[in-house]
């Protein structure tokens, strides 16, 4: 599959890993947005926000276990922002599931 995360995942294309398990992938961004900015990743391909169902919603609850474990071992103590970006007027610019993890710094409310 022609997937820009899928590549990353299976190490095809190169990451800089943060955090993986059996379920998740998480890894640097190449353009950070703050200081500390991972995207997390569904190792399973799923397209966007928009094609989350009762079948595969438990993956996000992964997402976000994942994103305490990860806040836990980068002492993200003072805070952080979880992002998700659906579809073009979201931002979205990869097609596979991604949430951003930001911090590090103030993060402005609410975002532009
Ligand atoms: P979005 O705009 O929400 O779809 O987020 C996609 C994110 O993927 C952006 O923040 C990019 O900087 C990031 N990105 C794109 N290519 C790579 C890559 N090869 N490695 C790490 N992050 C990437
Ligand atoms: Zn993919």
């Amino acid at each position: 599959m022609d997937c820009l995360f899928c590549k990353i995942i299976a190490g095809e294309i190169p990451s800089t890993k943060i955090y993986e398990n059996e379920w998740v992938y998480a890894f640097a961004d190449i353009d950070p947005k703050a200081p500390f900015h991972a995207i997390i990743v569904p190792k399973k391909h799923i397209v966007s926000a928009a094609d989350i169902t009762a079948e595969n919603s438990g993956l996000i609850a992964k997402i976000f276990e994942a994103v305490a474990q990860i806040a836990r071992e980068q002492n993200l103590e003072k805070g952080f922002r979880v992002v998700n970006n659906c579809g073009e007027e979201g931002g979205q610019t990869v097609s596979h599931i991604h949430f951003h993890l930001l911090a590090r710094r103030n993060l402005a409310w609410p975002p532009g």
